[in-house]
């Protein structure tokens, strides 16, 4: 297990089970809040202001991915386990759930078969039939992730206080936090905060998005719960690794302020339609090239803005 900050808490609010269920609450609350953010587009932003545009204020369509859908899967699949009784929970129960939980994705998802057809033309094509052969892979690679969550964790001894739980808190004036919180524990009145990862431990270009997410859910749920989580843990299935993460009520305060600036860069960005393209080693992994500068590309222009708050008032 890695520590990425193991700073302690000096003095947290007595973690109750009901106080730290977290609650949806209106992104309105009184406030003219205009734009949300969640940890993927805060990232997006930091990374480079063109892709945040592309996603969030053009809402341009991605492939889905095989990686990413494996891990929908996965979740899928842990998300049912923790709806059994306690003892039942085993491997062999999780990975005899893996092939239903496909099936429902497929059904209720039709293009996610374009992640499993890689050679399908996407968005050209009509869904691609997804062959025995193809879904038996996947199935096998999901119960290998599954294999190695049971290295990791006990789920017969766990009781989680939520599971996929949506959590919104506004902050400032304008701006609502919004993120998806795999699982919550309570144990002994301390507080964990629990994400799964279906990839490996981040190499060191990715260590500081990891360490953003965590510290963008733990600030999510002090302020949406009143209580300092004790512990936020990234569970790395590719490989068995855990990201821990003991924030503190100063370090989280730290954070809000860097939240805030950040949202005044995009709406400043907003404003003066300056989008920059900033192009890194991430830019490997970009669905949007084709219409990128840095790659001779030229972007579409931008959706009509009625105002910036309406653009802003986005999610992904
Ligand atoms: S290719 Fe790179 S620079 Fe261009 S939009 Fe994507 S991440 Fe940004």
């Amino acid at each position: 297990m890695r520590n990425v900050n193991s700073t302690a808490a000096s003095t947290r609010p007595v973690a109750d089970p009901d106080a730290i269920r977290p609650r949806e609450v209106s992104g309105l609350r009184g406030h003219p809040v205009v734009g949300a953010l969640s940890p993927s587009r805060a990232s997006d932003f930091l990374t480079c202001p063109l892709l945040y545009r592309f996603r969030a204020i053009d809402r341009l369509p991605e492939r889905p991915g095989r990686a990413a859908f494996r891990g929908t899967l996965v979740h899928e699949v842990l998300d049912r386990l923790y709806d059994l009784p306690a003892p039942t929970r085993d491997e062999e129960m999780a990975g005899a759930m893996v092939p239903q939980a496909l099936a429902d994705l497929l059904a209720a998802e039709p293009d996610a078969a374009f992640a499993l057809i890689e050679d399908a033309q996407w968005p050209d094509d009509s869904a691609p039939e997804v062959t025995d052969e193809v879904r038996d892979l996947m199935i096998r690679e999901a119960q290998a992730l599954l294999k190695t969550y049971f290295t990791m964790e006990d789920p017969t001894s766990i009781d989680p206080v939520s599971r996929e739980q949506l959590v919104e808190v506004s902050i400032g004036e304008d701006l609502l936090l919004r993120g998806y919180v795999d699982r919550m524990d309570s144990a002994g009145g301390k507080l964990r905060v629990v994400d799964y990862k279906t990839g490996r431990s981040p190499t060191e270009l990715w260590e500081q998005s990891a360490m953003f997410q965590l510290r963008f859910y733990a600030l999510v749920v002090h302020r949406a719960t009143g209580a300092v989580p004790d512990r936020l843990q990234l569970l790395y299935l590719g490989n068995g690794e855990v990201l821990t993460y003991q924030p503190d009520p100063e370090d989280l305060e730290r954070f809000e302020r860097k939240l805030a600036a950040l949202w005044k860069a995009i709406k400043r960005a907003a404003e003066t339609q300056d989008w920059r393209p900033r192009a890194s080693k991430k830019c490997r992994w970009c669905s949007h090239q084709a219409l990128c500068p840095e790659f001779g590309g030229t972007p579409p222009p931008l959706p009509d803005q009625p105002s910036v708050a309406t653009s802003l008032t986005v999610e992904g």
